[in-house]
């Protein structure tokens, strides 16, 4: 157990994130970065598989989830058991979300962007939505939650929010020495991605347009914002 993090990861679905940016993940790693990941939901709804049980899902991709993580060399990682297709913007989500903000006092937390304006994924909606409130301004002052401040739990001054996956990119990162290890992880959602090379080959394809423009062969874009406390 680590008692706090640079970077928490914070994703609605096991495997949101392997695929956006396993790449910068394992990079952090490697220059030293404590990473924890937060899964919001159990995905037990990610299969049309009539055989396939709900709740054997759960399990499976709870164990998917563990795998890539240690792969990418993340030291710990939360699950929230939250049903799939289940989020909701509740006081109750946003404050745990605030918990492990205090809890462990990171300078980055990332989220999963909600692609599309109109169709996308409700968790991936909600949670983002969430997430970005549990920052601004949940987390960061002492009255929002008393009962947390009497728990230990000071409040905590996130730095910026990185959004993963985004079509709105403004901040890219060199994964040109990390895609391998990011395809590995990403194999190991095989209830999702199957057995197949497929998932290379658009990992290379994607990372490769992720970096034009760049001085590196290959990347991953992200939305990013400071959060600038004391100008709001
Ligand atoms: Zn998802």
């Amino acid at each position: 157990m680590i008692k706090s993090a640079d970077v928490i990861v914070v994703m609605p679905h096991p495997d949101d994130v392997e695929s956006r940016m396993g790449g910068t993940v394992a990079r952090w790693v490697r220059e030293g970065k404590e990473i924890i990941y937060v899964v919001c939901t159990n995905g037990d709804k990610g299969t049309n598989d009539p055989n396939m049980k709900p709740s054997e899902l759960a399990r499976i991709r709870e164990q998917e989830q563990l795998a890539a993580a240690e792969i990418l060399g993340v030291k710990e990682v939360i699950f929230l058991r939250y049903p799939d297709q289940s989020l909701e913007d509740t006081p109750e989500f946003r404050k745990e979300i605030v918990r492990l903000i205090r809890k462990y006092r990171p300078d980055i937390v990332v989220a999963v962007d909600s692609y599309g304006r109109y169709i996308d994924h409700r968790d991936h909606r909600i949670a983002l939505r969430v997430i970005l409130d549990a920052v601004f301004p949940y987390a960061g002052y002492i009255h929002s939650y008393p009962d947390l401040f009497e728990e230990g739990l000071q409040p905590h001054r996130v730095k910026e929010v990185l959004i993963c996956g985004t079509q709105d990119p403004n901040y890219y990162i060199d994964i040109t020495d990390t895609i391998d290890i990011k395809i590995t992880a990403l194999r190991c959602h095989k209830s999702q991605v199957g057995d197949g090379a497929r998932p290379a080959e658009w990992m290379r394809q994607w990372a490769k347009n992720s970096a034009e423009g760049q001085d590196y062969e290959l990347g991953e874009a992200f939305h990013r914002e400071e959060v600038r406390w004391s100008l709001i």
